[in-house]
């Protein structure tokens, strides 16, 4: 069968940042076979069975993510770097890539908002060899796509602000040392109401009521959190302290999708290749397409259109990622790369499923996997109905062509 057109291209950048990821004591290749052999394990359990990682690799996962002016490796600052290890780690397993130690998707909230302060404080506890991860709360059971209408209250009191309300689906959120919650000091003012705090997993008042039965991406754990008379310092609450006004804090998650909306898309571009990969090696090893009329020139014909989908998605959160890299503004290419590769990820993974049959299905546990993953990752960081309107609005307003590439200032 045909080789997949991504692995020449693939390997140079991966060797890169492998060997960056060695010299600070991870081994990146072991640690993609070992998700890739717990990969089913997570997939019925939930859990991050093993670990996949070895007590040497911890230090170097959790500060994956940080800035380099808090340890983090320069190799991963660009945002093409970690675009190219999260498809890579993608490959191995979608759910564990998510659910790797780390400040995750409470990383961008943080550099945006808190003070200098805060952030050395934040990101210290990465710098250590025990596993540590961060969580950003704002979704909750009655609002989702329009976030600003939410609920959870935060009053100010003398000694510092009380928390009420309860939070869903978040991601790693029963593992999280620290939880980013936004939450309203006035829900008149919408947006402008919303406030940041770092909540700490021991605070009183703060519970994990449940961690939620997923169809897909099941060891990324997302759990209900509940806020009850949830009392924090006022040094919880990130403020930069500077010209930035407090009342911009919904920033800060706009930051984080537009940071996390192509590295996830590239979590499920490296999904869609291992789904690909092991089609391909089935039928390589005798497996026949499920309609048997189909001759080896067709299912050829299928997995190359299966290619040329995946490789599109790529560009795509490669183009992103450039963008971001450049400091241009990258909300709606970020909207438009997941949008696209939620979609592309759904049409391969069930095209998949239509070409392997019953007997590939079977044979190659990836697939029905990769096919559930993909409905969930439809769903996280904004569903494909909202990515579409956003972007609908942004072009709208926009006076210039979206996919025009301006030079930064
Ligand atoms: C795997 C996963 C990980 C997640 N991780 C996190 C996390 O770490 N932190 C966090 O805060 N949240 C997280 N979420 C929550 C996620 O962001 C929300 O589920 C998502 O924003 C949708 O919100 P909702 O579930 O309330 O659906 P709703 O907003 O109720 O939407 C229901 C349906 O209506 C459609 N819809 C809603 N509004 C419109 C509109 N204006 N126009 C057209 N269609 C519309 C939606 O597309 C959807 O199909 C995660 C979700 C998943 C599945």
């Amino acid at each position: 069968m045909t080789r997949p057109a991504h692995t020449s291209q693939h390997t140079h950048a991966i060797e890169h940042i492998s060997a960056a990821l060695a010299d600070r004591g991870l081994d990146l290749e072991q640690l993609a076979k070992n998700m890739r052999a717990r990969s089913r394990d997570a997939d019925t359990t939930g859990q991050i069975s093993g670990p996949p990682w070895r007590p040497d690799d911890v230090q170097a996962l959790n500060m994956n993510l940080l800035p380099t002016r808090h340890g983090g490796c320069p190799a991963l600052q660009p945002l093409v770097a970690q675009a190219t290890l999260m498809a890579y780690l993608g490959e191995a397993d979608a759910s564990l890539a998510l659910a790797l130690p780390g400040p995750g998707l409470a990383m961008p909230p943080i550099v945006a908002l808190a003070s200098a302060e805060q952030q050395v404080q934040f990101f210290r506890q990465f710098q250590s060899g025990t596993p540590r991860w961060g969580a950003f709360a704002i979704t909750e059971p009655d609002c989702g796509s329009d976030a600003t209408a939410m609920r959870s209250s935060a009053r100010k009191t003398d000694r510092g602000w009380v928390l009420n309300g309860t939070k869903c689906f978040i991601t790693n959120g029963a593992r999280a040392d620290h939880v980013v919650t936004f939450a309203s000091v006035n829900r008149r003012l919408g947006r402008y109401g919303i406030r940041a705090f770092l909540v700490e997993r021991d605070t009183p008042g703060f519970s994990v009521a449940r961690i939620e039965r997923m169809s897909g991406l099941r060891a990324s754990q997302l759990a209900v959190l509940s806020y009850t008379d949830c009392e924090v310092p006022d040094g919880a609450l990130l403020a930069r302290g500077d010209e930035k006004p407090l009342d911009d804090a919904f920033s800060g998650a706009q930051r984080s999708w537009d940071y996390f909306r192509p590295l996830l898309s590239a979590v499920m571009v490296g999904t869609c290749r291992r789904v690909r990969d092991d089609l391909a090696n089935w039928f390589d090893a005798g497996g026949k397409p499920a309609d048997n009329r189909q001759r080896v020139a067709s299912v050829e014909a299928c997995l190359l259109d299966l290619d040329r989908q995946i490789t599109a998605a790529w560009l795509l959160c490669h183009c992103t990622a450039w963008k971001a890299d450049r400091g241009l503004t990258t909300s709606m290419d970020s909207s438009m790369t997941k949008a696209f590769a939620s979609r592309m990820a759904a049409r391969v993974t069930r095209a998949a499923l239509e070409l392997a049959g019953i007997d590939g299905i079977a044979a190659c546990p990836s697939l029905e996997q990769g096919y559930r993953d993909a409905k969930a990752f439809d769903i996280m960081e904004g569903t494909g109905e909202l990515q579409r309107l956003m972007i609908a609005r942004a072009a709208q307003r926009s006076t210039s062509l979206p996919w025009d590439i301006a030079q930064p200032a």
